[in-house]
């Protein structure tokens, strides 16, 4: 019966760490026909690593990452693990800041030492008047090479770049494979620039959507496709991009990934189990028919 072949495919695919939240997903899983990866953390590791520090107008690596991993202190975001981590394996204190805010999607502020201090994209930063064109060309060099770089800028100038690698998942381009197998398109969606997200996605072989705002990612699930849009997120900071989506699913590792925010979860943080949760549901609907 119809009950039982759906109930099997829930179960068989629990047991993988496919989980689906019932029949009415499943049935969603097997018409899916393009799937946008959130970048950070589904095609990527997520743990980006710094690379390079760069000096502009006079100072010093130190001064660049005692003003940064200040700033990154009042932040969450895996570019402020990677900051706060570096400078403190370089045995740089990090200087006392306050009232730390999000500049969202853009960066971090935060009060250091009486002045305004932040840490922010290029973009936000010549938008702001203080990165010139040699140190927007500095940074233009580094994004080309697939890294993500950000300015440190503290009472009226910039003080340096901080560039960082996140590396792409092992599996992320046999994942692409099996899905295209599946006659399954996959695009790459992110809040990084445009130079960082076409040399990464270059060397992945997908499309990709760049400077997005998280209500960005939105919009770009809506303007894929009205239905058979699968979105492949951390199940956190992407939870109204995955509840556009014909089928949210919060990738993560271990059961603290955010069900809840979503319609499916892949708990064993492999990107090819993309495929298999799909190749499933087909199976699962076609005992069916
Ligand atoms: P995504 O989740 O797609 O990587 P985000 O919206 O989290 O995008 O971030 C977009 C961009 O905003 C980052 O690439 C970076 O330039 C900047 N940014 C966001 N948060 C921070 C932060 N805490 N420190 C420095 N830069 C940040
Ligand atoms: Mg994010």
């Amino acid at each position: 019966s119809v009950p039982a072949s759906i109930a099997s495919g829930l179960s068989s695919g629990a047991r993988r760490g496919l989980l689906m939240k019932g029949g009415a997903v499943i049935e969603a899983t097997a018409k899916i026909a393009n799937v946008a990866f959130d970048k950070t953390g589904t095609l990527t590791a997520g743990r980006p690593v710094v690379t390079n520090v760069v000096p502009l107008n006079g100072t010093t690596e130190a001064d660049i990452l005692a003003v940064a991993s200040g700033v990154e202190a009042g932040s969450s975001h895996p570019l402020a693990e990677a900051i706060t981590t570096y400078a403190q394996e370089a045995g740089i204190a990090p200087l006392a800041s306050s009232g730390a805010r999000a500049i969202v999607g853009k960066g971090v502020e935060a009060t250091v030492g009486d002045a305004l201090a932040w840490v922010a994209s290029p973009g936000f930063a010549s938008d702001a008047g203080v990165l010139d064109d040699a140190g927007t060309d500095v940074a233009a060099r580094m994004e080309d090479e697939g890294k993500t770089v950000v300015v440190v800028y503290r009472e009226g100038r910039a003080l340096g770049l901080i560039a960082m690698r996140d590396e792409a998942r092992a599996d992320a381009v046999e994942a692409l494979r099996q899905l295209k197998v599946l006659g399954v398109d996959g695009v790459m969606l992110t809040g990084d620039n445009t130079r960082t997200a076409a040399a990464i996605a270059g060397h992945l072989g997908i499309d990709f959507k760049a400077d997005l705002m998280p209500e960005d990612k939105v919009a770009a699930i809506r303007s894929i496709a009205r239905e058979g849009v699968m979105m492949i997120g951390d199940g956190i900071n992407d939870a109204p991009a995955l509840a556009q989506a014909s089928v949210g699913v919060a990738m993560g590792s271990g059961t603290d990934v955010a069900l809840e925010t979503a319609d499916a979860a892949i708990l064993r943080n492999r990107v090819t189990d993309v495929a298999a949760m799909i190749r499933l549901a087909r199976a699962t609907m076609g005992n069916i028919r």
